[in-house]
């Protein structure tokens, strides 16, 4: 099926298309990967493992098959995290910010074109991931935030919805009342000034086509009770996601004040660049990261990858109380596969 030509991606190619070519120790850098191909392509990866692997990458799947089209693949595979009221870190049911409103951020890429679009501090659009793509397809700008990109979703015909569900609205009720004893709110009616960890959680889902071509998208809530207006690295580019079609993609997940400030995504894709593999390009991320937070940092980030043979694997800084690593999965025309990375830092039993 004919690919639909971007406006930008097509000037791109009358006039930047033989410059654009890459070359690695003088052989086009292309060619020389799809001739050594290792994984199976078409594949879709995410970063998750369990239940979501399958309802995720089945999606994903079957709109891929639809429509021929690998973009509809990542994005359709984002979708059904997007509208699940069960997930808490994504879309609809996301935890709200300290207002208790939920604010959603989004980006995606598109491998051919060289194309982008994102969204921060979407509100009552519950598939931020669509409107990042319309962005990209429909606009001549990279990303629209707040008001503006609500407008935006609006003139294309997105219908305004309550993304704040009865679970996430007590869940920061909860963390309203417990933040002080100092304030108006009376503790919950168990008396205790405590909470478990500031939720979070955040989807990525990178493809390759028969061509090997590359496409990603990564989709949150964000951090959970953050500051109203607060964008982490989801929607930017280089941060929450990075797309090179000559080398492959990567998807960010975890603190991503963290992730922002070593361009993690774009760290990943540039060591595959430099001829890592997705794991070691993954690990010296996650190390970089842990050298700037004085080899103690208190928070996770996880880095999913694929390159254009077709490897790909997931991994991390540290796990929050989990001895295993970081899940994620593959599906290709021969099914599913699940499996788990590590993190750098080892969990450790305490007591
Ligand atoms: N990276 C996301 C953010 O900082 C949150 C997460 O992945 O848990 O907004």
């Amino acid at each position: 099926m004919a690919k639909k030509i971007h406006r930008r991606g097509f000037i791109t190619s009358l006039f930047g298309a033989a410059a654009a070519t890459p070359f690695l120790n003088g052989a086009p850098y292309i060619t020389k990967n799809l001739m050594k191909a290792k994984g199976k392509m078409p594949v879709v990866v995410t970063g998750r493992g369990g239940d979501w692997a399958e309802k995720v990458l089945s999606g994903g799947w079957s709109a891929f098959e639809k429509s021929g089209d690998m973009m509809d693949g990542v994005i359709g595979g984002a979708n059904v995290v997007e509208l699940d009221p069960a997930d808490s870190s994504v879309g609809y049911g996301g935890i709200p910010n300290e207002d208790g409103v939920v604010q959603l951020d989004s980006s995606v890429m598109h491998g051919p074109t060289r194309n982008a679009g994102a969204v921060g501090g979407l509100e009552y659009i519950k598939t931020p991931s669509k409107v990042a793509r319309l962005v990209l397809e429909r606009s001549d700008h990279v990303m629209l935030i707040g008001k503006g990109a609500l407008r935006f979703a609006l003139a294309h015909g997105f219908k305004k919805e309550n993304l704040l569900t009865e679970r996430a609205r007590l869940v920061w009720l909860r963390w309203k009342e417990n933040l002080s004893d100092k304030d108006d709110w009376f503790p919950p009616a168990d008396g205790e000034y405590n909470f478990p960890p500031r939720p979070t959680g955040t989807i990525n889902v990178l493809g390759l086509d028969e061509d090997g071509s590359v496409y990603g998208v990564t989709t949150t809530s964000g951090l959970g009770f953050k500051i109203p207006g607060r964008v982490g690295d989801s929607p930017i580019i280089g941060a929450g996601l990075y797309v090179d079609n000559d080398v492959g993609a990567c998807g960010a997940t975890g603190r991503g004040e963290a992730v922002i400030k070593v361009c993690g995504s774009f760290l990943v894709v540039e060591n595959m660049r430099r001829g890592m593999s997705p794991r070691e390009a993954v690990e010296d991320c996650c190390r970089r990261i842990i050298d700037h937070n004085n080899g103690k940092p208190d928070f996770g980030d996880n880095f999913i990858a694929i390159n254009k043979d077709g490897e790909y694997y997931r991994g991390g800084i540290r796990g929050p109380k989990d001895p295993g690593g970081p899940s994620y999965a593959a599906i290709t025309k021969d099914g599913l596969e699940v499996k788990r990375g590590e993190y750098i830092i080892k969990y450790e039993r305490r007591g």
